[in-house]
């Protein structure tokens, strides 16, 4: 079987010449599969349609934001009916007040916040604020957690287990590197050393409560409380980014799932409904330090644009019309596959493991859950990239990363989640049918 990616690959040779890697952001280059990747044209409910009239369902669902599947009517109806206005104003709109208020409604520990246009803006203006609010300047990021692309987060872990960064991208100054500590997720005896030598100088600690950006990993409940108390024993600032978890586990996101409340909250994803948003938020008290009420600078030239707007105050109304039935139905889902999974997997003892929480869900090619990014490091990278293609072959669109999430969404029926059980068994034991 192999797919048919003629105009794909015509459209990638063109595109390499004007994009580096032939790409705007480096996952849909597939160069952690291999191969041609290919280029999308349509995307409808749950599928995905590429430039050879290939089909497939698609996981991915453009990284987290499609929690309704592709063009939603309703969201597609609330941007063309915004688009009637105009594009953009540079003054207020009604809308984006709208959407500011809907956030702040469904999240108990936002009281005031800021839309940005990413979730790169989002974090990156977080940590800014948490330095601004403490007059202190490190910042503890956890290892494998993704808070986008400003230089603060683009740092590695050295050695030892509470380290200073070391850049992880060319362009990155090591004196900037330096003032982000790494320390292993799940980890209670690194944090409390951590907060022991350095809690005095650490402004806020960043991290994915439930992570999805080296696959899912589910944080131990131990471990967020120890950060909350050592946080605020040490007064510095508890950030959680939200940008992909926020409206995707719950209505209040993973702060609401676990109970634990941070002092800021980073969003993106869902809240933009498939057009471009970030927003971070907290009490009053520290958000009072943002432009121009306080010290802190933070701008945006496109910031709350209406369409962007229009389409996640779309995207949230669609999830609050009945929010408990909305999470049950989406999660029956994932919570049904990865069962099926479990099953095939023991019964034929595949080094494999399933995480899966809520609708985001990764298959570790692992015997066990990795707890942190060391571990999650230890998976079968060959046996991964086999895995993705017979997917894609069979039609289906897994991320092209073991170290990614499934997003499921609810255009995911029950008849779509039956088609995918049955291939993703039929893949895995392919997979290990073959003499590597
Ligand atoms: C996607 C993501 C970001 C970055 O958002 P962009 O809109 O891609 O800049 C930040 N944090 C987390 C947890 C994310 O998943």
């Amino acid at each position: 079987m192999s797919l048919k990616l003629t105009r794909s690959t015509h459209l990638f040779e063109q595109a390499r010449k004007i994009l580096p890697g032939g790409v705007n952001s480096p996952v849909r280059s597939f160069s952690a599969v291999g191969g041609q990747a290919f280029v999308a044209t349509r995307g409808q409910g749950p599928y995905l349609y590429d430039a050879d009239g290939n089909k497939y369902i698609d996981l991915v669902c453009s990284w987290g934001p499609l929690i309704h599947g592709h063009n939603h009517p309703i969201i597609r109806m609330a941007i063309e009916k915004a688009l009637q206005n105009g594009t953009s104003f540079g003054v207020n709109s009604e809308i984006e007040i709208q959407l500011g208020q809907k956030l702040v409604d469904s999240i108990p520990s936002l009281e005031m916040l800021r839309l940005v246009n990413s979730g790169t803006e989002a974090c990156m203006s977080a940590i800014r604020l948490a330095r601004a609010a403490t007059k202190r300047e490190y910042i503890i990021k956890f290892e494998g957690h993704y808070h986008g692309h400003a230089d603060s987060f683009l740092v590695a872990a050295g050695s030892g287990l509470a380290s200073f960064g070391m850049s992880s991208s060319a362009g990155v100054p090591e004196k900037i590197s330096a003032e982000t500590l790494i320390l292993p997720f799940n980890n209670v005896a690194a944090l409390e050393e951590c907060f022991s030598k350095y809690g005095n100088q650490i402004a806020g600690v960043i991290l994915e409560v439930v992570t999805g950006n080296m696959g899912v990993v589910a944080p131990d409940l131990s471990f967020l409380k120890k950060l909350r108390e050592l946080s605020k024993q040490y007064s510095s600032v508890l950030i959680f980014d939200e940008v992909m978890t926020g409206f995707r586990l719950s209505l209040s996101g993973a702060q609401g799932l676990y109970g634990i409340e941070p002092d800021l909250s980073c969003f993106g994803k869902i809240i933009g409904g498939g057009l471009p948003v970030g927003a971070y938020g907290g009490k009053k008290e520290i958000m009072q330090l943002v432009s121009p009420l306080g010290p802190m600078y933070q701008a945006g030239t496109l910031s709350g644009n209406p369409l962007c707007a229009a389409a996640g105050l779309a995207s949230l109304e669609l999830i609050l019309e009945d929010s408990k039935i909305f999470y049950q139905r989406l999660d029956a889902g994932a919570s049904e596959w990865r069962s099926l999974m479990e099953a095939h997997i023991t019964r034929h003892s595949y080094p494999v493991s399933v995480a899966q929480m809520g609708s985001m869900l990764t298959i570790f090619f692992s015997p066990e859950k990795p707890k942190n990014y060391v571990e999650a490091r230890t998976c079968d990278l060959e046996k991964f990239k086999s895995f993705f293609w017979k997917m894609l072959e069979r039609g289906i669109y897994y991320p092209p990363s073991q170290f990614e999430a499934c997003f499921l969404s609810t255009a995911h029926k029950p008849e779509i989640m039956e088609r995918l059980a049955e291939v993703s068994l039929q893949a895995m034991d392919e997979c290990f049918e073959m003499k590597l």
